[in-house]
């Protein structure tokens, strides 16, 4: 990482510079603000940079290098699962069949890949325990309201119209709330408990004949298993309602236990979190649907169906809540997701779920006599610490955080769950070495001492990136997005 400060493209621009070479114009030249409506046409020039080719090569290249990615540093951040994504799925997604086809291209012209995405819905209904998959969702919140969607559209079917409430553990993640607001329901909390499940009493008071859903993450986002699955489904089903898994983060089941068998009625997956797509940035994600034989009328449509004559779409689902995205999904992350699925096999997703839980494990003991450990039960994929120790000599989880920007890491989810204090929410994945454990494991615990010894230089990290401590609050609120020309 340069610790230059990089001068703005706009400073370094010079009249007259050029980054191209056009041959000579040899037709006539036209005035093109002729053509257009006096609305639309500019009153001057915009300002635009002047540079070299060299010089913006350059300027992107070193800017390109101060990003923290996967491929270049550790990323516990939980609950987003940020492993290493082979890149075999790149080789995949590049084949010129694969990478060059149009989705207005006629069936016939496209069985290849139509294959390719109806063994992809065949192997998640599989993976989830589902009888029926979806691909349209472009990420994990629009599949958590396709599903939501059909949910309602199930009990409105039925004539079950006042089942206007959605369950959602206060563990959960935020988007479960906003999915049940966008999908016009009502959210209502459920606790959770001293153990970190949730709290089966006070779930028997919420419930009621307007449950429409639990929205349930199992391992919850505290990283445990809710053991008493089984007994919350007969709950929620022998209301009415029915049982929404969030997997957007799979990590720890995979080929081990399924949602299906838990007594879900609809899933969803991340396949840019469990299943290796490219992750962050905003985008392009998958979240596929996957729903039991009850809510299969219901999917969006088309519905892609294998036919005796080839695989084809089905447009004709009368009960379906329409079509979610247009096109068919994200085709290049589920050609990705695929290739996940084909080269790890059953077995190697098994083992994926296993180190994931493996990994996790190591570190939380590794961990445990440093910060306070909330939940003291095995974790599964991921693991929360508390910050509550460090807090009390005045150095808080945000400033651990910005430490570990010091020491080249990505910081953990922080302050999220929101029902544990000073919250660190550890995710290390399967993807990396014990090495890497280690070296972070001593970084935790560097910190831990600094914050005993020597407070200020937790307080006031990071100390060694580009940019130092930023108000996060004022670029939040008020964010400058516009370059303005010092004068
Ligand atoms: C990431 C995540 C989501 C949301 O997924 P997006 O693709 O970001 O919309 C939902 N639930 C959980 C548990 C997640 O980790």
């Amino acid at each position: 990482m340069s610790t230059k400060n990089q001068a703005l493209i706009f400073e370094i621009s010079r009249p007259g510079r050029v980054g191209h070479s056009l041959p000579d114009l040899d037709i006539p030249e036209q005035d093109l603000s002729s053509l257009l409506p006096d609305e639309y046409v500019r009153a001057q020039e915009p300002e635009l940079p002047e540079v070299s080719e060299l010089q913006i090569m350059r300027h992107y290249t070193a800017l390109s290098n101060r990003n923290h990615g996967v491929d270049s540093g550790f990323y516990p951040l939980g609950s987003c699962t940020m492993k290493y994504n082979p890149k075999i799925n790149e080789d995949v997604a590049r084949i010129d069949g694969l990478a060059n086809v149009h989705p207005y291209q006629p069936v016939a012209q496209v069985q290849g890949s139509l294959e390719l995405l109806h063994n992809l819905q065949t192997s998640l209904a599989e993976i989830t325990g589902m009888d029926e998959v979806t691909l349209q969702p472009a990420a994990g919140a629009h599949g958590e309201w396709t599903g939501l969607m059909m949910i309602r559209a199930y009990h409105e079917a039925r004539g079950d119209s006042k089942r206007t409430k959605v369950i959602v553990p206060d563990s959960a993640h935020g988007t479960n709330p906003a999915s049940a607001t966008v999908a016009g329901f009502q959210s209502v909390t459920v606790r959770t408990d001293e153990h970190g499940l949730v709290d089966l009493e006070h779930l028997r008071e919420v419930v009621s004949d307007e449950t429409a859903a639990l929205m349930l993450t199992n391992p919850n986002t505290l990283g445990l298993f809710e053991s008493y699955i089984v007994e919350m489904a007969s709950i929620i089903h022998k209301a009415g309602g029915k049982l929404y898994y969030d997997g957007a983060n799979s990590n720890a089941i995979l080929g081990i236990a399924r949602p299906g068998d838990m007594g879900f009625d609809v899933v969803h997956l991340n396949l840019h979190k469990t299943f290796t797509g490219p992750h962050g940035g905003g985008g392009p994600g998958s979240g596929p649907v996957g729903v039991k034989k009850d809510l299969i009328e219901f999917l969006p449509k088309p519905i892609l169906v294998k036919t005796a004559s080839g695989y084809d779409f089905d447009y004709n689902r009368p009960k379906s809540i329409g079509r979610v995205k247009p096109y068919y999904g994200n085709y290049g992350i589920n050609v990705r997701a695929y290739t996940y699925i084909r080269t790890m096999g059953p077995e190697g997703l098994r083992q994926v779920s296993e180190f994931a839980v493996l990994n996790a494990n190591y570190m939380m003991r590794r961990l445990a006599p440093h910060y306070d450990l909330p939940y003291t039960q095995h974790c599964q994929h991921e693991f929360v610490l508390s910050g509550k120790r460090q807090k009390k000599l005045g150095v808080r989880t945000l400033d651990i955080a910005k430490r570990l920007l010091d020491f080249g890491y990505h910081p953990p989810t922080i302050y999220f769950p929101l029902n544990v204090e000073e919250c660190m929410m550890i995710e290390p994945t399967e993807t990396e070495s014990k090495e890497t454990l280690d070296e972070f494991i001593d970084a935790m615990i560097q910190i831990a001492k600094e914050a005993e010894e020597n407070p200020e230089i937790v307080q006031e990290a990071p100390h060694h990136t580009v940019i130092g401590r930023l108000d996060e609050t004022l670029a939040a609120r008020k964010p400058v997005l516009r370059y303005e020309k010092a004068e």
